[in-house]
């Protein structure tokens, strides 16, 4: 296999996932469950140890990459011109409730600590590198006003303006899920209360559906019928009893449905853009039910912004990934080739490693 090679980081919650590509395709792709443990440098070190082990994957040498795409969950901060990671969900002195995540980090220094290892980096939050894909290969293609958002356990955004990549001054914008939309409501992980991403997002959905259902009956049988029962619903349980006609779902849902579609009203109002491309799994996996509720309640606000609005589904959905941080590193020429022939659509299946692995 031929290079050049360019290697492709995503840092989520839960996982760390690297893949290596050359021009012709994804050749390697590993993950493995991010460990939270120990100083604040392990983070970076576990990337570090998952490009090895791809490159040894696949008989290359680090050295051999030319360049590390780095697409990660924020926000960023600056520390002495270097960016760092100052994630609630990452960095245990950061979170809201002490003890569930296991390390005190208030952040932790993602570009000084690879730029010693590798020669060209770029890392940008993984919305901003989420609407730079979909503008590249995916559902944004040929759009200068377009933003996308993830809807997930989390809700995300990056925003492309006349063509151009927003950034702001930490390369934070938009962080559309810490918009405020009402008073004295829950509490977010990133501390507001009542912002769209406690209000909308898929552990908001559970939670207001256990909320509900905790005050009514615990024992309902629709709720042990679905195999939720004591302290456990996901998102998806409330999907599924929304389909079974469940009134608490169907009401929980409406409620999700209508916050989001606020906070893209107030994004629209900020940016005026053309698209919304909605990707994530909460919105991949239910977009029929979603997608007719949040356009509905978007085109009740002022029609001389909301009319010519345009919703997309993402289309690039579980490739994201990947194409989102190889295409910030990815040269011209390349993009045009992968424009054409797609090549993410053959990626070899996921090798998953346990936390224990270590290099041979
Ligand atoms: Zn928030």
């Amino acid at each position: 296999m031929d290079g050049p090679y360019l290697a492709a980081v995503d840092i989520g919650g839960t996982k760390i996932t690297v893949s290596i590509a050359n021009i012709s395709g994804i050749l390697v792709k590993l993950y493995r469950p991010v460990q939270l443990e120990g100083d604040n440098l392990a983070v970076p070190a576990q990337v570090d140890f998952l490009v090895g082990h791809a490159c040894e994957q696949i008989g290359i040498e680090r050295d051999e990459i030319t360049a590390l795409g780095v697409s990660t969950c924020g926000p960023f901060g600056i520390r002495d011109g270097e960016l760092v990671l100052v994630a609630p969900n990452l960095c245990g002195g950061l979170a809201n409730e002490r003890g569930i995540i296991p390390n005190d980090w208030t952040e932790i220094p993602l570009q000084r600590e690879l730029s010693r290892i590798y020669n060209k980096i770029h890392i940008e939050n993984d919305g901003i590198s989420a609407v730079t894909a979909e503008r590249m290969f995916g559902a944004g293609k040929g759009e200068d006003n377009v933003v996308y958002i993830t809807w997930s356990t989390g809700i995300g955004s990056g925003a492309y303006v006349n063509g151009r990549l927003i950034r702001g001054k930490n390369g934070n914008a938009p962080h559309i899920g810490h918009i405020y939309l009402v008073d004295d409501g829950p509490r977010c992980g990133c501390g507001n209360f009542g912002d769209m991403e406690a209000l909308a997002s898929g552990v908001a959905i559970a939670r207001d559906y256990k909320s509900r259902v905790t005050a009514v009956d615990m024992t309902s049988e629709d709720v042990t019928a679905e195999g939720v029962t004591g302290g456990s619903v996901t998102a998806e349980d409330v999907f599924n009893l929304f389909r079974k006609g469940d009134p608490e779902a169907k009401s929980v849902i409406t409620n999700a449905a209508r916050y989001f579609a606020r906070g893209l009203v107030s994004i629209n109002a900020i940016l005026d853009t053309r698209v919304f491309i909605i990707g994530g799994s909460v919105f991949m996996n239910n977009r029929h039910i979603l997608l007719p509720l949040v356009k509905e309640e978007f085109c009740k606000s002022f029609p001389a912004l909301s009319k010519d609005v345009e919703f997309r589904p993402s289309a690039l959905d579980s490739y994201l990934g990947d194409l989102a941080a190889l295409c910030l590193v990815m040269p011209d020429d390349w993009g045009r080739q992968w424009q054409e022939k797609r090549p993410w659509e053959f990626a070899p299946e996921s090798i998953v490693l346990s936390t224990n692995s270590t290099l041979k």
